[in-house]
């Protein structure tokens, strides 16, 4: 095909937000009303800037879409809105945003098949606290309550622009990747994570202690599975170090297809 894309590897993307009837106003010769998906164009387009076909997940919460996960080399974990406190034993607060407790499960359940196949992860922004909450870990259900507002974790500003930084840890996957010291991030989250799920261990955090990256060693030491709490996939365009951890993630999975370590039935 001249494509170059002939053996790349099958990035599968979740999305992890729908929209309802009532929130998309409909188009004059569109779709019918009804429940559709929402992803942003720039996690695809991203996952090929990066060097892999994009798959797109719909959030089917039934068994018998388990066989995608077969044809994958690596799953990619979208941004979107909170996690239902219940995936993690805890009571809604009154700060908690709008919820999808089926998408929940689906997604979780996928992370959890995933990190113990030994399929590549890479976590965005929802996609982060989704790694935590599948290895058993909770979050902070409204981060401005704990940490107070001297950082804006939710900026107005385009996710083009970085708007607070983060101090990587030394000795992590992220710091091979970004470098370590500072990175300066965008940010559009009002959660983060609390206690850290088993073999999750923290790679990068904000000035004011948010947890912003983290790694997973809980699997294999070839296992790849990491999450940002910022959203990359804005801000590629003239950072390649942003690109590189997509990059490392499609490395990951072509790794892993030709080590034949694709999901077992
Ligand atoms: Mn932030």
């Amino acid at each position: 095909m001249g494509t170059g894309l002939t053996d790349a590897p099958l990035i599968g993307i979740t999305t992890s937000e729908l929209r309802r009837p009532e929130n998309a106003p409909p188009i004059l010769h569109g779709e019918p009303p009804g429940t559709e998906l929402a992803l942003g164009l720039s996690y695809p387009s991203a996952v090929l800037q990066a060097g892999a076909i994009p798959v797109i997940l719909a959030p089917l919460p039934d068994s018998r879409d388990a066989p995608i996960l077969e044809r994958l080399d690596g799953l990619l974990l979208s941004g979107g809105p909170d996690i239902h406190p219940h995936a993690y034993g805890q009571e809604p607060d009154p700060q908690l945003g709008v919820t999808e407790q089926r998408l929940d499960g689906w997604e979780l359940a996928l992370t959890r098949r995933a990190l113990t196949s030994g399929l590549p992860v890479l976590g965005v922004c929802r996609g982060l606290q989704v790694l935590n909450v599948a290895a058993g870990g909770t979050l902070h259900q409204h981060l401005p309550d704990v940490v107070g507002e001297a950082i804006n974790h939710r900026q107005s500003a385009p996710g083009s622009e970085p708007t607070h930084t983060v101090e990587v840890e030394p000795g992590t996957r992220l710091a091979e990747l970004l470098g370590t010291g500072t990175a300066d991030v965008n940010s559009f989250h009002h959660q983060a994570i609390d206690r850290l799920g088993e073999g999750i261990r923290v790679s990068a955090r904000a000035p004011d202690s948010t947890i912003e990256a983290i790694d997973w060693v809980g699997g294999p030491s070839a296992a790849f599975a990491l999450g940002v709490q910022w959203h990359l996939e804005s801000l590629i365009a003239g950072r390649p170090e942003q690109l590189a951890l997509l990059t490392a993630l499609v490395d990951a999975a072509r790794a892993a297809r030709d080590r034949g370590a694709r999901m077992a039935a």
